[in-house]
């Protein structure tokens, strides 16, 4: 009985770590310190420009989670709602030459263009939990053995909340990709044994040559880190921009909605040909606003970067909030309708859970 109190209680905590913000601060305006140091960079580390990190903290989590008037949807029984199909690992060694996209679940997705392969937030385990044992499950079984991954030249890292980056899942890796994280998440690969010459550490609006063909730009998002109690906004948190000879894809990782990032994005950029956005992970709204899109405010997302299409993610696979599984993507369908008119077509859908698709035939 203890046992089981005490499993419900790490889980919950785990799910507190991945799922909302814990720190008490003021938002500040931007100083004159600012002309020097970026205006997100604080002596501890790091914070959002355009909320107040500190209005929620780990214990209204457990108390939302617990006591509050939402009712949480049993994913695990509705697990069928997400569409799932068996990873085609004869496509993935073979890559059309147009180039090719597979959805493995949650912001995991393998991207393969001229030659390179990009792997995003990847997560092999059943757990997004600092334990191996207990923490949010993986409710929808993986598509694919990752062994039997092609070789991964390129991984980037939204941030280090155990749902976007997995110990196991790096030790798996091991030192064949070449990472780009955020600014401070170095020492936690070099820790996991990962060479140091492997890793590369970025702050927002920092670019990497990361051969003759590719380019990797760190750029902003509104989310939070920690991987324990007493390391929140210790390390950065970033979208990415993967250019590949003339393709583009903005990959938004984890985040909130603010009326100014996203645009400077589009503003920076232009032709993105693919975004990858968050649509899940939004409900309880008042709770999860600051630092989880909902569906509406994806499509803002991907109206605000000027992306040609967009994919949603964070959603379907692991589950840490209250929305059922299939409730990001019937919202989506709607906030489309809203925002469609008869002279501005939006492409943005989703996949199934292990579907590859051509870059060429993206309708989604
Ligand atoms: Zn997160």
């Amino acid at each position: 009985m203890y046992l089981k109190t005490f499993v419900m209680l790490i889980a919950v905590f785990s799910t507190a770590l991945v799922s909302t913000g814990c720190y008490s601060s003021t938002a500040e305006l931007p100083s004159i310190k600012s002309l020097e140091t970026p205006a997100h960079h604080t002596p501890e580390g790091f914070k959002n420009l355009y909320i107040d990190d500190g209005d929620k903290n780990f214990f209204s989590f457990v108390n939302i989670r617990l006591f509050g008037p939402e009712q949480w949807a049993d994913h695990q029984a509705l697990a069928a709602q997400v569409p799932t199909q068996i990873v085609n690992i004869e496509r993935l060694h073979n890559p059309s030459t147009a180039g090719q996209v597979t959805w493995l679940g949650h912001s995991m997705f393998l991207l393969q263009h001229q030659g390179v392969t990009v792997l995003t937030d990847p997560i092999f385990s059943d757990y997004a939990s600092p334990f191996s044992f207990t923490g949010p499950k993986r409710y929808i079984p993986h598509m694919m053995n990752y062994s039997q991954l092609p070789d991964i030249d390129i991984v980037v890292i939204s941030h280090n909340h155990y749902d976007h980056l997995d110990t196991a899942t790096i030790m798996q890796l091991g030192n064949t990709p070449q990472y780009y994280v955020p600014l401070g998440l170095k020492a936690w690969f070099v820790d996991a044994g990962i060479n140091p010459k492997r890793v590369i550490e970025m702050d927002w609006w920092d670019m990497q040559q990361a051969n003759t063909n590719t380019q990797i730009h760190a750029t902003p998002s509104q989310h939070w880190s920690a991987r324990g109690l007493g390391d929140r906004l210790e390390t950065l948190w970033a979208s990415w921009v993967i250019t590949i000879g003339d393709y583009q894809v903005f990959f938004a990782g984890d985040t909130g909605y603010n009326p100014v990032q996203f645009k400077a994005i589009g503003a920076q950029f232009k032709h993105f040909d693919l975004a990858l956005i968050p649509i899940g992970a939004y409900a309880p709204r008042w709770f999860m606003k600051n630092y989880h899109v909902n569906p509406e405010e994806a499509v803002q997302i991907y109206q605000d970067v000027r992306a040609k299409k967009a994919i949603g993610m964070h959603w379907g696979t692991y589950p840490l909030t209250a929305e059922a599984p299939i409730d990001p993507v019937l919202r989506l369908s709607e906030a489309l309708i809203q925002q469609q008119t008869s002279t501005l077509t939006l492409n943005f859908g989703v996949f199934a859970i292990g579907e590859t698709r051509g870059l060429h035939r993206l309708n989604l």
